[in-house]
């Protein structure tokens, strides 16, 4: 079921913070929540972080954080272990979607 876009935005911004999943592993499972973060953690070693498209278009969005990758983005919790993303996400292609993730929330900007 695909909500009309105002509803999505006024539920990203007033619902329930978003909260992070570990998996063990390099990569995110088939199976993503509707809308909690999956880290990917091997060892001590965070490979990719990725959330499901708060759009609603179905799109599973991954985004690296190893060193090594470019481009690459930070994860940040805070004190009670809500996500935050640097720098924003934009996707190129789709629905091209751009938005911050700040304390477990969708911040869209458009
Ligand atoms: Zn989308």
């Amino acid at each position: 079921m695909r909500l009309p876009r105002w509803v999505r935005r006024a539920w990203d911004k007033f619902g329930p913070l978003r909260g992070l999943k570990v998996v063990d592993g390099d990569s995110l499972p088939l199976n993503m929540p509707r809308r909690d973060l999956v880290l990917a953690r091997e060892g001590d070693e965070d490979w990719c972080v990725g959330m499901r498209c708060p759009c609603g278009c179905g799109r599973t969005i991954e985004l690296l954080l190893i060193r090594e990758a470019k481009p690459k983005w930070d994860l940040m919790l805070d004190a009670s272990g809500r996500p935050s993303l640097k720098p924003s996400v934009w996707l190129q292609g789709g629905c091209r979607s751009h938005f911050w993730l700040r304390r477990g929330r969708v911040e869209w900007c458009d």
